[in-house]
């Protein structure tokens, strides 16, 4: 029973389909000079091939069961070094490449943590549903939050019975590039948003109004504070919102600040 209960607080499902495992590794694009961190490596199916073709890997492993499969693999390899740990508070260094089939259950915090890194791409699998959403760029929190940083590619899906144990669900691979403010000077949305994310603990009107000034300070030009306020005003956004941090907004409010932003 309590075996059970670990394999659940785990979230191991471990990739035992060959051509999957080779379009990942394609998908990584990895090179000689690639600093790589990989969060759960498990059993190794990706950690080996990263440590052939990349120069180094550090390894984020929740699960000290798993110790004896990577030591294998440290005694085969000299370039691989693991933390033990959750990856979710563990410092994760400035690297080539961030590398994981992700544990489902911290898709989202993780994403948040990707916020805060330094990283040149990130190669991930992901449950479906999280892939569709963020491709389709729908209007949840989550999606707005990824694509406001990332720009997202999806590399292929894949059927649970590619794993073992088979999820419930589809997965999907994902890249994600950082794209930075600057990049984003003609995206406005995206870059509204994204100054938003980073600024979460303001209430929404100041959050709002720092970013439009944010945004005309990229364009060269400077917009004080009250006309910042008269733009949002014009925007009808309800008060209630308007006094909320972004960890509270519901998706429905999301979405009608997206609409109306312009
Ligand atoms: N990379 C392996 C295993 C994937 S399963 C493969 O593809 O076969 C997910 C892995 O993440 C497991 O090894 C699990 O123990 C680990 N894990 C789960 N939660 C974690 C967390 N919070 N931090 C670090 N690793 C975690």
């Amino acid at each position: 029973m309590e075996f059970i209960n670990n394999i659940d607080y785990f979230d191991q499902h471990f990739l035992i389909d060959k051509k999957v495992l080779n379009d990942f590794i394609d998908a990584c694009e990895l090179s000689i000079d690639d600093e790589i961190v990989e969060i759960g490596p498990g059993k190794g199916i990706i950690t080996e091939l990263l440590a052939k073709k990349g120069k180094h890997v550090t390894c984020i492993e929740l699960d000290l069961n798993l110790e004896h499969f990577i030591n294998v693999l440290k005694d085969k390899y000299k370039n691989i070094d693991v933390l033990y740990g959750n990856a979710l508070n563990l410092y994760i260094p400035p690297c080539d490449k961030i590398i994981s089939a992700l544990p489902y259950s911290i898709t989202e915090p993780f994403i948040e943590k990707l916020l805060r890194c330094e990283f040149k791409e990130s190669i991930l699998i992901v449950g479906k549903r999280f892939a569709d959403n963020v491709c389709n760029k729908s209007l949840t929190k989550l999606s707005l939050l990824t694509n406001s940083f990332f720009n997202v590619e999806r590399i292929r899906d894949i059927e649970p019975n590619c794993f073992d144990p088979a999820p419930r669900v589809m997965s999907s691979i994902i890249k994600l590039k950082p794209v930075n403010r600057e990049e984003l000077k003609y995206s406005f949305k995206r870059f509204i948003f994204r100054e938003m994310f980073y600024n979460r603990e303001r209430k929404l009107k100041n959050n709002i109004m720092e970013a439009l000034i944010e945004f005309s300070k990229l364009h060269g030009k400077r917009l004080t504070k009250r006309e910042s306020k008269e733009i949002i005003k014009s925007y009808n956004i309800p008060e209630i919102t308007l006094n909320k941090q972004m960890e509270n907004l519901s998706n429905e409010e999301y979405e009608l600040i997206f609409e109306t932003l312009k």
